[in-house]
């Protein structure tokens, strides 16, 4: 089992803004290349682990960090989630097992991103890379895409020029890269808030599934986070009042709100400049997307510029997120419908379309992440 790894790394100077999850993975896929970039994020450290937004972790981006050694600490650390159940009162509309999908790592898992976050981070260390933290690209124009120029603001305040020869934006939804660049992030803002809400039990508890409880209107999802954390996500505001704990409480760790947009750039690059993770698309949480394709953008970019490639990125990179923006939106429309007739039509033809295997396995395989094209520089079957 191994991987191509392309050509020598010749010298470039390479500037990542942003050490999210995708960032990192980028410097992380860079570094192991033989590559040394810079990466640098405003903020002042990781996430913190009880403040987590992703929690899923796909098979693809296991078969991704796998020739970083990234993939087996993940799943040491993760919670395996065996199976998926869709709920409506006492009635279980569908029930998916997780480890039907083919390969060598069973559908989904779940750990919080900051953890991901620190196993990334660690693994960077090994290459004498650490981010610059509390140091941000400073909001401007780029004049030259094919020679960027930016100012970098220190943790001291004072500011640096910067001129890299090739600057990725994984500086997340609100990115000055992507402004710099001068490129529209066009998309809609759905009318719907999905609320959420972590709490830590005391006792034992089943941590290994997923459900979704749905209402007429709304829903309650529930996923674990640890052993002995599970997250609510809900479309009702007053969902806390609704969900049936598994044991007594300990700690309501970390609530919040959040309006979901469906949006992204196209190009995904301009000249040398590159956008990738949310700075480049966001949409619902729905399908546990987001984090997962940011970091597929990462390794494919990390890839493209070892091969010295890197202007095929955006024509590779959109039709997985096209694709991926597609299905998750339909699947933020099933649960977030309001109308009576359509909500009775759906707990109606779900269950009927999922007692199918193909239509199973086509939702495994997007589960998983398999519904994008399998990376090339990697040599064994998923
Ligand atoms: C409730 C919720 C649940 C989710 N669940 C999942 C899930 O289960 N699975 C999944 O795959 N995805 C999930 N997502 C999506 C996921 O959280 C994001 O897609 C992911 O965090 C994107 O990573 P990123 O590195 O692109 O951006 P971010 O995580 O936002 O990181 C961007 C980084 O850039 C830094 N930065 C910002 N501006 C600058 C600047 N000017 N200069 C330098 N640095 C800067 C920030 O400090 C930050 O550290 C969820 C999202 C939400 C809201």
């Amino acid at each position: 089992m191994g991987e191509k790894i392309g050509g020598e790394a010749t010298f470039r100077s390479i500037l990542i803004a942003g050490a999210g999850p995708v960032g990192l993975t980028a410097a992380l896929e860079l570094a192991r290349r033989g590559f040394t970039p810079r990466i640098i994020d405003d903020g002042p450290g990781p996430t913190p682990v009880e403040e987590s937004r992703a929690l899923g972790v796909n098979a693809r981006t296991l078969t991704l960090l796998s020739p970083s050694g990234v993939a087996e600490r993940i799943v040491d650390a993760a919670q395996s989630i065996d199976c998926f159940r869709v709920r409506a009162g006492e009635r279980t509309l569908f029930e998916l097992d997780a480890s039907q999908v083919q390969g060598r790592f069973s559908a989904i898992r779940g750990l919080a991103q900051g953890q991901t976050e620190r196993l990334l981070l660690e693994a960077l260390s090994s290459y004498g890379i650490l981010p610059e933290w509390r140091t941000a690209i400073v909001a401007g124009e780029i004049a030259d895409f094919r020679k960027p120029e930016v100012t970098v603001r220190r943790p001291d305040g004072a500011m640096e020029t910067v001129r890299p020869d090739i600057l990725v934006g994984a500086d997340g939804a609100h990115s000055v890269v992507r402004k710099a660049l001068g490129a529209r992030f066009p998309g809609e803002a759905l009318e719907a808030y999905f609320y959420l809400v972590d709490f830590r039990y005391s006792g034992q508890i089943d941590t290994h599934f997923g459900e979704v409880s749905i209402f007429d209107p709304g829903m309650i999802g529930r996923l674990p986070v640890a052993s002995d954390v599970v997250r609510y996500i809900s479309t009702l505001e007053d969902f806390e009042s609704r969900i049936v704990h598994p044991a007594t409480i300990a700690e309501r760790l970390w609530a919040s709100q959040f309006r979901i947009h469906f949006r992204h750039v196209e190009p995904m690059a301009k000249g040398n400049v590159f956008l990738a993770g949310d700075a480049a698309h966001i949409h619902s949480p729905a399908g546990a997307r987001g984090m997962n394709l940011g970091i597929e953008d990462a390794c494919w970019l990390a890839w493209l510029i070892a091969e010295g490639r890197e202007q095929e990125y955006s024509a590779l990179r959109i039709p997985a997120v096209k694709q991926v923006l597609k299905q998750t939106y339909g699947l933020t429309r099933l649960i977030t419908m309001t109308n009576p007739l359509a909500i009775a039509m759906r707990n109606l033809i779900a269950p009927l379309v999922l007692r199918f295997g193909p239509a199973r396995r086509v939702l495994l395989r997007s589960v998983a992440g398999y519904d994008t094209p399998k990376p090339p520089w990697i040599d064994w079957a998923e």
